[in-house]
């Protein structure tokens, strides 16, 4: 103990601890290692294997905090408590300047309680901005992986590389694109939602579990935990900080506030599957919401990044109406003259929320995540319209608001990124979207789907869709004060684990000038 007397109380603490286990387990019939005062009596059984299994991850970045995340789960696939007892267990954590934790700069403990999966979420504060940090955790003697993190910057920021990704069904595909995601210099990843799918597309190279649709907080566990024995994902979430929203595929296909496409389903067992998926969800993610309890979290949030830019991320599920011209038997797809009377998609207070977030200024881009396509596709055969009812398309009246908002000349730069399509794409989102003779309010970047199958886009009758990328992979921006860079980099193939990358193409935006460039 006494070469460590120099470092910090933590560090040698986090040591001292690592040695007497190593020692416990080593001669275990010594009764020199056994602890002999009456206070260190533990108040459970030690864990007896690795609650690791599960990596580590880091979230939501401000200038001074982050939110460094595990949880534990000796045995990830048991169900139930994932082989941990049901006690509260007392978690050491760890940042420091350098991955070998000599410059340990903030650490302290947590308690992993039993009603939250035994995951813990540590707020590390008095961080320094746009710093790299590591970070671990040590239980009973268990030390956990070494996580990479990175805060905000506090002003100014002269470049911003973000990582944008969607849809990674674990059945449909290997993460290639998250392992080749690792040799990127990004400072964060969004994450634009389907994130777990609800269905059991199953392999044999990829079993899934629980068999079929959860419908139960045990279930969603189970199938979170499925996701995150993957070592790629586990690796970025580890390597990298992550800003997460939800779509539909984290509770169910397409539901829509406490509708699914199924009418014969009652309003009452959505709300109650929300309640099971969003705290599932919470327990396995680095956010920075308050535990959820039931069926009304709010995840709709902002995250700024000194002076260059603000990420707006929207929720366009737990507060939307029912889509226009369902027809009830579990399709999403077609027109009616409905489709365009008033119906929530963001809903009022998240509206005004973001009417507040655009207008806080002082950033030279607005980055709006949004989790489905703002800027329309009509994949109906000529003259016959039809369009995907769950994204925006199925709600023009509130869409009208919001670009209305993004035209106002006090929001500086508004970008759209979002998700769920399961392709890539280069959009202009015009005043009247897909109105060609009206203003481009902003460019529209959709990100390729990580592994989910691929669906097509007509380019015929969208003319403001500039490009398809009908691969795998992710899509990284560079932000600088005076352009974005977005850069699609797509898979040779999602089935192979061992697929290469390459670039499908880097597409520049010059700041005060919206509207995709002519190519
Ligand atoms: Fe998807
Ligand atoms: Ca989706």
């Amino acid at each position: 103990v006494q070469r460590h007397a120099h470092l910090p109380v933590g560090r040698r603490a986090f040591i001292a601890g690592v040695a007497a286990s190593v020692i416990a387990s080593c001669s275990k019939d010594d009764p020199a290692s056994s602890p002999a005062p009456t206070s260190a009596i533990p108040r459970r059984p030690r864990l007896a294997a690795d609650p690791f299994r599960l990596g580590v991850a880091s979230g939501d970045p401000l200038p001074d905090q982050v939110v460094l995340w595990t949880r534990l789960a000796p045995d990830p696939l048991a169900g139930g408590l994932a082989g941990m007892p049901d006690t509260p267990v007392e978690v050491e954590w760890q940042v420091a300047a350098d991955p070998g934790f000599t410059s340990i700069v903030a650490d302290g403990a947590a308690t992993a309680e039993p009603g939250a999966a035994h995951s813990v979420h540590v707020d590390a504060a008095g961080l320094d901005p746009a710093t790299d940090y590591h970070y671990r955790f040590r239980v009973d003697g268990f030390t956990s992986p070494v996580g990479q993190t990175r805060t905000a910057p506090a002003s100014g920021g002269a470049r911003l590389r973000l990582a944008v990704v969607t849809c990674q069904d674990f059945g449909s595909g290997y993460y290639a694109a998250y392992r080749h995601l690792l040799a990127e210099r990004v400072d964060l990843v969004v994450h634009l939602g389907d994130y777990i799918y609800e269905w059991a597309f199953d392999t044999p190279e990829r079993p899934i579990l629980p068999p079929g649709v959860p419908a139960t907080l045990d279930d969603y566990r189970l199938r979170h935990a499925t996701y995150r024995l993957d070592p790629d994902l586990q690796a970025a979430h580890a390597r990298f900080p992550f800003a997460l929203m939800w779509d539909d595929h984290e509770v169910f296909n397409n539901y829509a506030g406490a509708t699914v496409p199924d009418d014969s389903v009652d309003p009452e067992s959505v709300r109650a599957r929300r309640a099971a998926a969003y705290r599932a969800y919470w327990e396995h993610l680095p956010l920075r919401i308050d535990p959820p309890t039931g069926p009304d979290v709010r995840l709709y949030r902002d995250l700024r990044f000194g002076n260059l830019a603000r990420l707006h991320l929207l929720d366009v599920r737990q507060y939307a109406d029912e889509p226009p011209c369902r027809d009830g038997a579990g399709d999403d797809f077609g027109d009616c003259p409905a489709r365009l009377d008033e119906r929530a998609y963001l809903g009022p207070v998240q509206e005004a929320w973001l009417d507040g977030s655009l207008a806080q200024g002082g950033v030279v881009w607005n980055l709006v995540g949004s989790p489905t396509l703002v800027a329309g596709v009509d994949l109906g055969p000529p003259g016959r319209p039809g369009y995907y009812l769950e994204t925006w398309d199925g709600y023009p009246a509130e869409r009208a608001r919001v670009i209305e908002r993004l035209a106002r000349p006090d929001v500086a730069n508004p970008v759209v990124l979002s998700g769920d399509w399961h392709a890539g794409m280069v959009n202009d989102v015009h005043l009247v979207p897909g109105d060609v003779t009206t203003p481009v309010v902003a460019p529209e970047l959709m990100t390729p789907p990580i592994s989910s199958p691929l669906y097509e886009v007509a380019r015929a009758q969208n003319p403001h869709v500039h490009h398809v990328v009908d691969r795998h992979g992710y899509l990284i921006l560079q932000v600088e004060p005076s352009r974005l860079t977005a850069t699609f980099r797509v898979l040779d193939d999602v089935r192979r684990p061992d697929s290469g990358i390459s670039t499908d193409s880097s597409w520049p935006f010059a700041a005060k000038t919206p509207g995709a460039p002519a190519r």
